[in-house]
C-alpha cells in the first residue's frame, strides 16, 4: 500500500458496474459522480456501450482511470479488482458487499481480495462500504443522497449508514469535509492508514472518525502518536461492553473489560476520545476553527447571573478551571464596569449591558495572560443586539487570539449571530456546558500536543529462567499458575519477601526458623484461586504453632475441594502491611491491543473498590508514573494524615518490569501481583495469579 494522494485525487474514475437501472447502486454512484466530478468518470460495464450519456468501455482495464469504484457482484469482484490491477489501476474503492460479513465463503472471498490487494500493491478502500468523497475536486464515489460541503474535517466511518446521517444533518449545519470515507470491512486500509494520510494533508485540519474496532491497536497507537501531535484526531467508539471480559479468571481481567483498552489505547494514541456523536462534531469544530489555549483557565463573561452558575459548574465538571484574573485586569474591570458588576470571574456585566461594556470586558479578560479560553454567555435584553455582539466576539478573539465558545441563548433571535461566529470559527450553543465542554477537548488536545513520548526501559532480566517457570503448566496439564510461580518475579527483578513453598510441617518448621519472628503460611494449590476466602491464608504465626498451622491449611483445603492439587504451603516472611498500601499491577490480554496492563488499589477488595486504571504495554517510564498519579487513592501513595509516602519509584520500576515480562511472553495471557505491597522503603509482591498458553509457549 502506497501513498493515498491519488486516492482522494484522481484524474479519472471508472464505476465497473455502471448501469442506467433505477434504483440501483451503480448508477446512484455514476450520477453522484457525474454531477459534481471535476475529472473523467469512465463507466464501465460489458452489456452496455453508454450509460447516462457517457461512452461505456467494456473492461476497466480500458478506463484509463486511476481509481476505480467496484460495484459488479461479489462474485466476480475479485475478478474486476485483479483486472484494474493488471491494468495499472492502484487506487480501488470497492462497495460491493457479500465478504467477511456474511459468513465463511465471504471470509474467503475477503481472503482473495486482500491477495489480489497485495499482489498489485493496491490501496483498496472497503469492500462492503458505501465509498469516498472528496471535496476539492467535487468527487462523491458514493451512493449518498448527497454529496459533502467543503471543509476542513477528514472523516472516517466503519458504519455507512451514519455517513448519510452525518452528511444530511452536516449539509444543514454548514459543516463542510476535506474527505469522507467509509471503511467498511477495511479489509486493506484501515484507520491506521488514514490518520497516516490525513496527518500529512494539507487539506485537513482535524480527522474524525467513528469506529466500532480496531484492528491492530498497537500498530494504531505508533501511528496516531506521530500524527496527533501536530493533527487532532477525535473519535467516537462504540460498543462499550464485551463477551471478552466474562472468561477472565483474574481481577485484571474482570474489571478490565474491553473499553479499558480502548480507553487506554485511544488515549495512548493522543486521540479525543467522544462520548456522543455531538461531542465528536463540536470537538471537531472548535479544534478546526479556534486556536489552542494557552492554559487550563476559563473566563466567562456574561450578562446574566443564572447561565453564569451554569457554565461555573460545567467548569467544575470538566478538566478546566476558572481563571483567577491579574490585578491589573481585576483593577481595569473595577474601572470600566457599574458597581453592581462582577468583576470577579465569572464577569457579569448585568442585565443593562450593551454591546461595549460586553467589549471592554471581553478584551480585558482575552488580553489576561491567565485566562487560556473564555465562554461568552449571554440572555436576550431590549439593549444588546445580538448580531453586534456576535461581530463584537470576532473582532475580540481575533485580535487577541485566546479561544472562544459563545452562548448566545435564545431562538431564531440568535441565529444570524450563530451562524456570525460560525464563519469566523467560534462555535455557539444554546447550553452553557456544551460551550465549556468543547473548550475542554481544545485543552484537552493541547495537554496531547506537548506531550513527549519516551521509549519504554528495557531491564536487564533473564528470560530463559522465566520461560522455565512458565513451561511447568506443561507437566502439570494445568494453565494456571499460583504462588508456586514466584521465581518468576526473580528473573524479572520484581521484589518478593523470603518464603519457600514445602510439603511437610516439618519443613514448613525449618522455612520459619530461617525466616524468624512469625511468618505468614499460604496453601499453594493452583485449584484454589481466592486463599484467603477458604482460609488458606494465615498471616503472623509464630514460630510454635507453625506445625499446627501446616496441617490446618491442608485439611481446610481438602475440604474445600477434595480433589484439588495440592502442592504444599508457601512460609513467607511477614510484611508490616499497615505501614504501606496493597496494591494491584496485572496484565490482561485484549484481542485489539494486546498486553493490557492495569494498576490500582489491591488487596482482598480489589473488585469492590475497582480504583484501577489502564495502559497498553510496552509502557514507558513517564506512563508507568502517571498509572500511580491516576487512581482516586493516588494521595494514599503520597502519604495521606501523617502516614509516611510509599516508594512509588519502586511500584512504576514493578509496572515496567511486568510490561517487560508480558511483551516478552505473549504466552501470558492474564497475570496479578494481588497485592504488591508498597512500603515506605521498597515494595514486595507477595501473590501471584497467572494463565499461560501452553501453545504459545511452544512457538
Ligand atoms: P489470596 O489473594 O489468594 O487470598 P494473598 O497471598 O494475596 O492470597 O494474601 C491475602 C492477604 O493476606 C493479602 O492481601 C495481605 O493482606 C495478606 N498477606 C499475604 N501475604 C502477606 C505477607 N507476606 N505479609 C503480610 N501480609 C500478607
Ligand atoms: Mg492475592
Amino acid at each position: 500500500m502506497g501513498d493515498l494522494t491519488d486516492l482522494f485525487a484522481p484524474e479519472t474514475v471508472a464505476v465497473v458496474g455502471a448501469t442506467e437501472r433505477e434504483g440501483s447502486v451503480g448508477r446512484a454512484i455514476t450520477e453522484n459522480l457525474i454531477r459534481d466530478f471535476d475529472g473523467e468518470v469512465v463507466p464501465v460495464n460489458p452489456n452496455y456501450d453508454e450509460v447516462l450519456g457517457l461512452s461505456c468501455v467494456h473492461d476497466v482495464g480500458d478506463s484509463d482511470a486511476d481509481l476505480a469504484v467496484v460495484v459488479v457482484p461479489a462474485g466476480i469482484a475479485v475478478d474486476v479488482v485483479r483486472n484494474a490491477g493488471k491494468a495499472g489501476i492502484r487506487n480501488v474503492v470497492v462497495i460491493t458487499a457479500g465478504f467477511g460479513e456474511t459468513g465463511s465463503e465471504g471470509a474467503t472471498r475477503e481472503r482473495e481480495l486482500r491477495d489480489a490487494a497485495e499482489e498489485y500493491d493496491l490501496n483498496l478502500v472497503g469492500p462492503n462500504c458505501l465509498g469516498i468523497i472528496s471535496t476539492p475536486n467535487g468527487m462523491n464515489a458514493t451512493f449518498a443522497p448527497e454529496n459533502a460541503l467543503p471543509g476542513s474535517l477528514s472523516f472516517m466511518s466503519q458504519s455507512g449508514a451514519f455517513v448519510t446521517a452525518v452528511l444530511d444533518w452536516a449539509n444543514e449545519e454548514g459543516i463542510g469535509f476535506k474527505d469522507v470515507v467509509s471503511v467498511g470491512n477495511k479489509a486493506v486500509l484501515d484507520e491506521a492508514d488514514f490518520v497516516r494520510h490525513w496527518g500529512d494533508d494539507e487539506g485537513t485540519d482535524v480527522v474524525i472518525g467513528y469506529l466500532e474496532g480496531i484492528d491492530d491497536g498497537r500498530a494504531f497507537i505508533e501511528t496516531a502518536r506521530d500524527v496527533t501531535e501536530d493533527t487532532p484526531v477525535v473519535i467516537v467508539k462504540s460498543g462499550r461492553t464485551s463477551a471478552g471480559a466474562q472468561a477472565a479468571s483474574s481481577h485484571t481481567g474482570a474489571i478490565a473489560g474491553s473499553d479499558a483498552a480502548y480507553e487506554a489505547g485511544l488515549d495512548q494514541a493522543g486521540v479525543v476520545r467522544a462520548e456522543s456523536v455531538q461531542e465528536l462534531f463540536d470537538s471537531a469544530r472548535i479544534l478546526s476553527g479556534q486556536p489552542l489555549p494557552r492554559n487550563d483557565s476559563v473566563a466567562i463573561i456574561t450578562n446574566a447571573g443564572g447561565p453564569g452558575v451554569m457554565a461555573t459548574d460545567a467548569v467544575g465538571d470538566s478538566d478546566l478551571e476558572m481563571a483567577e484574573f491579574s490585578e491589573s485586569t481585576l483593577d481595569e474591570l473595577a474601572e470600566t464596569m457599574p458597581d453592581e458588576a462582577n468583576i470577579y470571574n465569572p464577569i457579569d456585566t448585568i442585565g443593562d449591558a450593551d454591546v461595549g461594556r460586553f467589549r471592554t470586558a471581553l478584551d480585558l479578560a482575552l488580553a489576561d495572560e491567565n485566562v487560556g479560553a473564555a465562554v461568552v454567555l449571554s440572555a436576550p435584553t431590549a439593549v444588546l443586539d445580538y448580531d453586534d455582539l456576535a461581530e463584537t466576539i470576532v473582532e475580540s478573539q481575533a485580535e487577541h487570539g485566546t479561544p472562544v465558545a459563545a452562548c448566545l441563548m435564545g431562538g431564531g433571535r440568535a441565529e444570524k449571530a450563530a451562524d456570525v461566529l460560525s464563519e469566523a470559527g467560534i462555535p455557539s450553543y444554546f447550553d452553557p456546558a456544551r460551550a465549556v465542554d468543547s473548550l475542554d477537548s481544545l485543552a484537552r488536545y493541547r495537554r496531547i500536543s506537548e506531550r513527549e513520548y519516551a521509549a519504554p526501559t528495557e531491564f536487564d532480566v533473564d528470560r530463559e529462567a522465566a520461560h522455565e517457570v512458565l513451561s511447568r503448566v506443561e507437566e502439570r496439564g494445568e494453565n494456571r499458575l499460583g504462588v508456586e510461580a514466584m521465581e518468576l518475579f526473580d528473573a524479572y527483578g520484581i521484589p518478593t519477601p523470603a518464603g519457600e513453598i514445602v510439603d511437610s510441617p516439618a519443613d514448613a518448621l525449618a522455612a520459619a526458623e530461617e525466616i524468624e519472628d512469625p511468618v505468614v503460611m499460604k496453601i499453594v494449590s493452583p485449584d484454589i484461586l481466592h486463599k484467603s476466602d477458604i482460609g488458606g491464608v494465615k498471616v503472623g504465626v509464630e514460630i510454635e504453632d507453625v506445625y499446627d498451622a501446616y496441617e490446618d491449611l491442608v485439611s481446610r483445603a481438602r475440604n474445600y475441594q477434595p480433589d484439588a492439587a495440592i502442592l504444599g504451603v508457601q512460609v513467607q516472611e511477614l510484611l508490616d502491611v499497615d505501614a504501606g498500601v496493597e496494591t494491584i499491577v496485572g496484565m490482561n490480554r485484549d484481542p485489539q491491543f494486546g498486553p493490557l496492563l492495569m494498576f490500582g488499589l489491591g488487596g482482598i477488595f480489589v473488585e469492590i473498590m475497582e480504583d484501577t486504571t489502564f495502559r497498553v504495554a510496552p509502557v514507558s517510564e513517564p506512563e508507568a508514573r502517571a498509572m500511580t498519579d491516576e487512581i482516586d487513592a493516588a494521595p494514599l501513595l503520597r502519604g495521606a494524615r501523617g502516614r509516611d509516602p510509599v516508594d512509588r519509584d519502586g511500584i512504576v520500576e514493578t509496572i515496567q518490569r511486568l510490561s517487560q515480562l508480558v511483551t516478552d511472553f505473549p504466552a501470558i495471557l492474564e497475570l496479578d501481583i494481588n497485592p504488591l505491597v508498597a512500603l515506605p522503603e521498597g515494595v514486595q509482591a507477595v501473590d501471584v495469579r497467572l494463565t499461560v498458553d501452553p501453545e504459545k509457549l511452544r512457538s
